[in-house]
């Protein structure tokens, strides 16, 4: 009889041997930013969520910039120049720390530099991207407003040219990422050609960006209104390449094809957290882990964490091979940030009362996904845009 093939060992942490996919390069750089999260960010992070702040954001950033984490697969101008696949094992690092953490990143790489780098001129690319992708200058993204966020479409922030070709924008974003502690914004907003994107630097006068608390979700991350009071730009402000929504759908897809690889880092972690705390904890006199319903619990989990993280590869591969489509971006961020959240309730309940503690990461993680879900397009709206691939037929109104 033939010997069989010698099996390599299962190995729980990567059961699916998703691994065998990543090349020593991808591996180093998750490696990187793994170390830098569970040096700069882990010891820290619960007590900044309690508190409700991201201290010393600037010196992060400047961090992030020099592993090359800020705009890591965008091309020149001091980035990194990395794969797809290398930026959302970056992204699932991260947020495997904290999803406030993902989203500094993500807002400056995937939103702010990329909108410059995609739409902006030789000038304006010249003047930001290399500071940013230092961690220099912070940057955020304004689209969102007061009373029109799934609809960005009838945004009421208006851009006019004034006799002399200035620019002179009027309005409110609302809840902008890295608004109060950026440099410059890219913000969005309706001219009479349609809606247009513009550089804005803080100092500006006539922009602030009040700072917004009390939030219970993401409370490591600096979240901010952006006031935009007469401020006025000189003509070359005007993103020449973006026309139409589809300058900041196009950022947002690229910001969202991060979040997919994020959630599955957010999800990960309170896996881990649940296996551990099964094999230690016992009631009935033996570890709670022994018991049949809690390894039901952990199997499904398991399973959703390594689906998603495969999914995560599978997108990556598609746009690393320029053949990603939104839709198929939607379908990832649809199932991953929902699954990482039934993760996180699911890790909750092995842990009981614990489970509630800022001790442990469990409970931090599932609120922030909470934030997760809704922005970069809520669950509704990616349904909406697989309802209409599915079917042609446009249900958004
Ligand atoms: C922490 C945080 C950070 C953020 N950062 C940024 C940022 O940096 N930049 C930025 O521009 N924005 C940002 N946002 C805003 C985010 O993108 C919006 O919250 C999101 O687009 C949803 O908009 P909304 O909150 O106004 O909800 P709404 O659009 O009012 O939706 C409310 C509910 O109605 C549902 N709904 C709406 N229309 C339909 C429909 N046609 N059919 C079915 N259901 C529908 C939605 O799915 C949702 O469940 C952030 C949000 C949060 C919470």
């Amino acid at each position: 009889m033939a010997a069989s093939p010698k099996l390599p060992p299962f190995d729980p942490a990567d059961p699916l041997g998703i691994d065998d996919l990543l090349d020593p390069e991808d591996l180093a750089v998750r490696d990187t930013v793994r170390d830098w999260a569970a040096d700069r960010v882990l010891p820290h992070v619960a007590d900044w969520y309690e508190k409700g702040e991201l201290p010393g954001v600037r010196e992060l950033a400047r961090e992030l910039g020099a592993i090359g984490a800020l705009g890591m697969s965008l091309q020149g101008y001091g980035c990194a120049g990395a794969s797809a696949v290398q930026y959302g094992l970056a992204c699932l690092e991260l947020e495997a720390a904290d999803s406030g953490i993902r989203s500094l990143v993500s807002v400056q790489g995937s939103l702010a530099m990329y909108a410059i780098h995609r739409f902006g001129s030789e000038e304006q690319k010249q003047a930001w991207l290399p500071r940013m992708a230092s961690g220099e200058v912070i940057g955020c993204f304004g689209l969102t407003e007061p009373d029109h966020g799934s609809d960005p479409a009838g945004m009421r922030t208006h851009a006019k040219r004034d006799a002399g070709g200035d620019w002179v924008l009027n309005g409110r974003k609302m809840w902008i990422t890295n608004g109060s502690v950026a440099g410059v914004a890219v913000v969005w907003a309706r001219t009479e050609d349609g809606i247009r994107g513009f550089v804005v630097p803080a100092g500006t006068p006539g922009f602030s960006a009040p700072e917004i608390r009390h939030k219970w979700s993401l409370r490591a991350s600096v979240t901010s209104e952006l006031v935009l009071d007469d401020v006025r730009l000189p003509a070359d402000a005007v993103l020449p390449e973006a026309a139409g929504l589809r300058g900041p759908l196009s950022c947002l897809t690229h910001a969202r094809y991060g979040i997919v690889w994020g959630a599955m880092g957010a999800a990960r972690s309170c896996f881990e957290a649940a296996v551990e705390y099964a094999k230690s904890r016992e009631q009935f006199g033996r570890p709670i882990g022994g018991f049949q319903l809690t390894q039901a619990k952990l199997a499904d989990m398991a399973v959703e964490l390594h689906k998603g993280i495969l999914l995560a590869h599978h997108l990556g591969r598609r746009m690393d091979a320029g053949r990603l489509r939104p839709e198929q971006v939607s379908f990832g961020k649809l199932n991953n940030v929902r699954e990482a959240i039934d993760i996180c309730r699911t890790a909750r309940t092995i842990l009981g009362a614990n489970g509630i503690s800022l001790e442990y990461p469990v409970m931090r993680h599932a609120t922030n996904l909470e934030s997760v879900l809704t922005y970069e397009g809520t669950v509704e709206m990616h349904q909406l845009v697989l309802g209409k691939a599915l079917t042609g037929i446009d249900a958004f109104r």
